[in-house]
């Protein structure tokens, strides 16, 4: 019997897998380095500190059970205690919210900020995940580019000027993702400063902040003002599977999430829940765990670099990689990275095309490559074998 199914819904329209996205999916072969995933390194996760919180958990009955929406008390104290920290102010454990990884939160803000069809300001190149929660959302987004010192807020700006009123602006404010660049302080407090003069809000989507390498990133946005929503998350620092985001958000705000994530899936993990607390509220570890994980990513990074411009030479611009996961490269010789691609997965090196992240801007001569899962010498191979693609 042949059935013709219902509909899905009409906001559903602008969502579309990445073409690029699922070329390299049917590519990923073993011998080609992969400088496109943007995942953390799993050898560098700390497994057998994992192992001994997860036993010490298991001793107890209450990481078997539900647990509360907002996440488990002892857990957003532990969060309260380091966003007071990074914040500098006492952040109550009401303004906690603990989320399935950061990307809950960035889905169920959307569902509690946006009405239909409101006007979503995002980074060019963007944030991917982002950019397809506010397309689910039936927002209408318009996009500000990013230079060497993050968003560039004067464009913003030129959108007020002009009537545009934003419901919502997303940030990546700290080694962004794709663009690996970093928001300076005197821009982080004009685009507070705007949020507060025309009431609009700001999501800091914050998952990186933790990974810098030579000096510590600036104070976050959230510090100067109230209508930024900070989000972070245990994925960089510790690992991704335990799905354990959080946001700082104003009380009635996490009330509203509050009965989204009921709706979404209950609450989150208690196992999962309580290993991040040990390990969170294990100051020692936690800083010489993540002083490691800085260290190797920082060496990779510069090996990266320096490899791209000894190599590449003037044919390239590339990001610093001051902190994070990536180097963003713009070809100033008129490569198309699209074009390339092919060719640079035969010679066994995959990246992902600048266009991928693309709002406004083609991106065409760009490219973001991670850094993360490849030593030194995996390193420079890869950059090797992306010249010779490039026709060196
Ligand atoms: N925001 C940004 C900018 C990211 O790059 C990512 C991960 N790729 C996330 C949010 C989501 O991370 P998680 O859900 O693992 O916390």
């Amino acid at each position: 019997m042949s059935a013709t199914l219902p509909p899905l819904a009409g906001k559903l329209g602008g969502l579309r897998s990445s073409a690029i996205r699922d070329l390299l999916k049917l590519t990923a072969r073993p011998e080609v380095i992969g400088l496109a995933g943007g995942l953390p390194d799993a050898e560098l996760m700390p497994r057998e500190r994992l192992a001994v919180a997860a036993d010490n958990a298991l001793r107890g009955t209450g990481c078997l059970q539900y647990t509360e929406s907002p996440g488990w008390a002892p857990l957003r104290a532990v969060l309260a205690d380091r966003e007071s920290v990074r914040l500098g102010r006492a952040v109550d454990v009401a303004e906690v919210f603990v989320t399935h990884g950061s990307q809950q939160a960035l889905s169920l803000l959307a569902e509690v900020l946006l009405e239909p069809g409101a006007l979503v300001v995002v980074e060019d190149p963007a944030y991917v995940g982002a950019l397809q929660v506010f397309r689910a959302a039936g927002a209408r987004i318009v996009a500000v580019p990013l230079d060497g010192a993050g968003m560039r807020v004067d464009v913003l700006k030129d959108l007020l000027a002009r009537g545009e009123r934003p419901a919502l602006v997303h940030t990546v404010s700290n080694f962004h993702n794709p663009g690996g660049v970093t928001q300076s302080p005197a821009r982080r407090r004009e685009l507070a400063e705007l949020a507060a003069a025309h009431g609009f809000w700001v999501i800091e989507d914050d998952p990186y902040g933790e990974l810098w390498f030579d000096r510590p990133a600036p104070e976050p946005v959230a510090t100067y003002s109230p209508n930024v929503i900070r989000l972070s998350s245990a994925s960089k620092i510790i690992s991704p599977t335990l799905r354990v985001g959080w946001m700082v958000a104003p009380d009635p705000v996490c009330r509203a999430v509050e009965l989204l994530k009921q709706g979404a899936d209950l609450c989150g993990s208690a196992l999962t829940q309580q290993i991040a607390t040990e390990l969170l509220a294990d100051e020692t570890w936690l800083t010489s765990h993540v002083d490691s994980v800085r260290h190797a990513y920082g060496e990779r990074a510069k090996t990266l670099v320096h490899e791209l411009r000894t190599r590449f030479g003037d044919r390239v611009r590339c990001t610093d990689a001051t902190g994070g996961m990536f180097v963003w490269v713009d070809f100033t010789d008129g490569t198309d990275t699209e074009l390339l691609l092919p060719g640079a997965l035969a010679a066994g090196v995959a990246y992902v095309p600048g266009s991928a992240f693309a709002v406004d801007g083609d991106y065409r001569h760009s490219m973001r490559l991670c850094f993360t899962t490849s030593d030194a010498a995996t390193l420079t191979a890869a950059v090797d074998r992306l010249a010779r693609a490039a026709g060196e």
